[in-house]
């Protein structure tokens, strides 16, 4: 595994395996790497597998939040060696991403970047469409990997991506979860232990709004019915639950209405937020 702290050299790297007709697929991510970051790079189907680890400080709201992100770039070093998954580990500073020249583009994301963590989290969409968009530029891959667990972040990036006409194509792979349902995140080693054993109560209900929803009870209920039985632990404070369209993130009312059906929820577990969702129907 090669790995790369400027952007010079990586550029220089993929542009000579790209002479070589090397098809690129990119995984970007903040790094505190988990199973469900290592499944990503190991489904991708390109030639080369490109990884990135950057904790962008432009996408964070809150600078507490920033502060707290999980840091863990050795351990991260030796969990991709070990999967032997990742061809390229792209581990720049902020200073290569963000050169005094840099100017960030105002992407206009309508509904979709102000519903959801657009609202509970002001700004995060303009940082992290910022840092995709930059990194893309470096990269320049044929695929674009992300994961479903980030489901309205998949759906700015492929806005960002339409607005910039890239020629990059965007592929959605699976959340991968705990046994007991929790969906992986480098925010779960923040968990306390009683915390971590009530974290699966997240998918768990997220199945039985799924159930209700295929068995036509109303949409509103089912959201408030998540919210109640999640919060009937004090531990827990949910920010939204909401059944939406899969891809204009529209609030929907009924399971006739639409084909592509998500419910995308968002909840503090003490002082860690956490987000998940499920496909409903597709
Ligand atoms: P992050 O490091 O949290 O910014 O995530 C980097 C990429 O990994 C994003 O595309 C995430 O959607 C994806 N990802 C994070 N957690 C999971 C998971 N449990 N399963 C699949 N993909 C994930």
């Amino acid at each position: 595994m090669y790995i790369f702290k400027r952007v010079n050299d990586i550029k220089k790297h993929i542009e000579s395996l790209k002479e070589k007709g090397k098809t690129i697929g990119f995984i970007p991510t903040m790094g505190a790497l988990h199973d469900g970051h290592i499944s990503l790079i190991k489904e991708t189907k390109t030639d080369i597998k490109v990884c990135s680890i950057f904790v962008n400080p432009t996408q964070f709201n809150d600078i507490k939040d920033l502060e707290k992100y999980p840091r863990t770039p050795s351990k991260d070093i030796d969990l991709l060696l070990e999967s032997k998954s990742c061809d390229i580990l792209f581990m720049p500073t902020v200073e290569e991403i963000y050169p005094l020249n840099f100017k960030a583009i105002d992407f206009d994301f309508g509904n979709i970047g102000n519903i959801m963590e657009g609202e509970f989290r002001p700004g995060h969409f303009q940082g992290m469409a910022n840092v995709v968009h930059r990194l893309l530029e470096i990269i320049n891959p044929d695929e674009l990997i992300m994961g479903q667990k980030d489901f309205q972040q998949v759906a700015i990036v492929n806005l960002m991506l339409k607005q910039t006409k890239s020629n990059t194509k965007l592929v959605m792979l699976e959340t991968k979860r705990e046994k007991d349902g929790l969906a992986m995140s480098s925010r779960n080693i923040r968990l306390n232990e009683s915390e971590r054993n009530l974290a699966p109560l997240i998918y768990k209900n997220l199945l039985i709004s799924k159930k209700n929803a295929l068995d036509g009870h109303d949409f509103r209920t089912i959201e408030s019915k998540f919210i109640e039985n999640i919060e009937a632990n004090k531990e827990f404070k949910v920010e939204y639950a909401n059944i939406v369209d899969g891809t204009s993130l529209n609030i929907i009312n009924n399971i006739t209405d639409i084909n592509y059906l998500v419910m995308c929820i968002a909840t503090w577990l003490g002082n860690v937020r956490l987000i998940d969702n499920i496909i409903i129907k597709n």
